[in-house]
């Protein structure tokens, strides 16, 4: 029977296509969901057996307490925990960054302040932790003897 095709219908959303079985099955287009599916299912189960491996007794990256972790990576105790959260919430508040820091305008051209933002979020970084990471830098080049700064710049074909 090799080569015979049958008009069957998809058990998944019950369209006609052409088999070369007469027991409906699935059409193409719903063997590519289900394959996309099962990879999918399996990729999330893999994800959380990893993640069930890292849970169980870990040390606090504050206080150094063991602690029984019950989520993945959670890296503070429960008490170094919510110290944290509390900070968080306070070092997001108007008064407390206006108490602690000053604001700096600088001004880019027109449209490159979205390039600025891009080029640092490419790099897993803030236009805060671009500036403070650029403070560094050019504190560190400007330490140099004018020759190994020359060396520097010319080797990241950068001119100042
Ligand atoms: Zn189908
Ligand atoms: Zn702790």
């Amino acid at each position: 029977m090799n080569g015979m095709e049958y008009e069957v219908n998809c058990i998944g959303c019950g369209t006609s296509y052409i088999a070369h079985s007469s027991r409906d099955g699935y059409c193409p287009e719903c063997k590519a969901k289900r394959a996309a599916q099962t990879r999918h299912r399996y990729y999330e189960k893999r994800k959380h057996e990893q993640k069930e491996a890292k849970r169980g007794l870990v040390d606090c990256v504050i206080c150094g307490k063991l602690f029984n972790a019950v989520l993945s990576d959670q890296k503070r105790c429960p008490t170094c925990q919510l110290v944290h959260e509390r900070d968080i919430k306070r070092a997001n508040t108007i008064d407390y960054r206006r108490e602690r820091y000053d604001c700096i305008q600088v001004k880019v051209p027109k449209g490159e302040r979205e390039l600025i933002k891009q080029i640092a979020s490419d790099n897993g970084d803030t236009l805060q932790s671009l500036y403070t990471k650029g403070q560094k830098l050019y504190k560190a080049l400007y330490a140099l003897d004018q020759s190994d700064r020359d060396m520097i710049l010319d080797i990241l074909g950068v001119s100042l």
